[in-house]
């Protein structure tokens, strides 16, 4: 089968590699340049959007922030898996928030904020501190601000205003203010759900991030009441949407309980772990869930930790001596902070992975690893 993706980056990529064991053949779009390209060599084919989705068996999306023509000449095909209204709701935080709700599932305080007196409206109902962000084109922490203080409000306001009136996007721009959750840990579930509405998760991923970026994520040893709450919220997003492929969603966990932070209608970065420590990989399983093949199982296979390369593109090649060591490029030209690679390492129990992971820890650097060797301290 042919599998056209949405976007051209390392998550297709990646859904190639997984793709090439079960002859699916994946090929990218490049929605920046409008080019179609093989998803690994970067190859160039010479065919059109329209071209290209006629070709594919079956087209898909690496990312949620895709041009809406775009959108719809994938959703005019019937080929589109997960379906436009879910990759929106990705895309835009207003549609984000309103599908939290409708499915009924827990999720911070909000207000859709686009002029000044909505703003200061915000502030007086939800109280502060308050995390306000962009509703479209955010990723990475980028898009948003804090406010802390009452008397920081008029500068975050003039700060967003300009935002607002220089952002380029054909949809009509605006703020979601949320109240500011004081989460014990940030953790996601990563999931897939079939065209019959069946579905399966992996095992619940805390996150860790430095300055809105993930570093690290590490697959949780099983609590059943806690993947239980994830499983059911998940279940009922992914119903709400008839989604098909695999789904990602972001929560802050206070006490025992889970608020869903967002979500992310493809592969998820959280969910890169799976590649060396679940049964089949969430590649795999996204393929398969949107080509109507039969799901694999997702049960972690060893204990598992995924570390982000940021910005960099060497690690010494030490830790490839390193048992269970695993390094996956993605092939991309190095900027500051940029997702350049991730390493995964795996043990035969919690124990030995903290003890290799603090090993791992010393051979990478500050830069293009930050905070690494602190959260493999408090791992050990
Ligand atoms: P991603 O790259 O995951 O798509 P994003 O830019 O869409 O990120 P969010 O996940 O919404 O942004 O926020 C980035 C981080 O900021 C969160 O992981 C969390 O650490 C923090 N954060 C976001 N919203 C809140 C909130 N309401 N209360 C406390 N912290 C928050
Ligand atoms: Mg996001
Ligand atoms: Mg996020």
């Amino acid at each position: 089968m042919n599998v056209l993706v949405m976007g051209a980056g390392q998550l297709a990529r990646m859904m190639a590699l997984a793709g090439a064991p079960l002859n699916l053949k994946v090929t990218a779009y490049d929605v920046n340049s409008a080019k179609v390209q093989h998803p690994v060599t970067g190859e160039i084919y010479p065919l059109t959007l329209e071209q290209a989705v006629a070709a594919a068996d079956v087209v898909s999306s690496e990312f949620e922030h895709i041009p809406y023509p775009v959108q719809a000449v994938c959703e005019a095909s019937g080929k589109f898996r997960p379906n436009s209204t879910a990759i929106k709701a990705g895309g835009d935080r207003r549609q984000e928030k309103a599908l939290l709700d409708q499915a009924g599932v827990a999720n911070a305080a909000y207000r859709v904020v686009q002029t000044e007196s909505e703003f200061y409206a915000a502030l007086e109902q939800l109280g502060l501190p308050l995390v306000l962000k962009s509703a479209l084109a955010g990723y990475d922490g980028k898009g948003q601000w804090r406010l802390k203080q009452q008397a920081d409000a008029a500068a975050v306001w003039a700060d967003i205003a300009a935002f607002m009136a220089g952002a380029e996007h054909s949809l009509p721009q605006a703020i979601v203010a949320e109240q500011f959750v004081r989460f014990d840990r940030e953790v996601s579930l990563v999931g897939a759900r079939n065209a019959q509405g069946e579905t399966v998760v992996y095992p619940l991923t805390e996150n860790h991030h430095v300055n809105g970026v993930l570093t690290v994520s590490q697959a949780l040893p099983s609590n059943e009441a806690l993947q239980a709450q994830a499983k059911q919220m998940f279940d009922a997003v992914a119903n709400q949407l008839s989604y098909v492929g695999v789904l990602a969603l972001e929560f802050f966990q206070v006490g025992d309980q889970l608020l869903v932070n967002e979500i992310a209608p493809r592969v998820h970065n959280s969910g890169h772990w799976t590649q060396q420590g679940a049964d089949t990989c969430q590649f795999e399983n996204h393929l398969r869930a949107v080509c109507g093949l039969p799901l694999g199982s997702t049960a972690l296979v060893r204990p598992t930790v995924m570390v982000n390369i940021l910005g960099e593109d060497y690690v010494d090649p030490a830790v490839l001596s390193l048992p269970s060591c695993h390094l996956h490029w993605y092939g991309k030209g190095k900027r500051p902070g940029r997702k350049m690679g991730h390493i995964n390492l795996c043990g035969d129990t919690p124990a030995q992975l903290a003890e290799r992971f603090l090993a791992l820890s010393t051979l990478l650097p500050e830069a293009g690893f930050p905070e690494v060797a602190d959260v493999a301290k408090t791992l050990a």
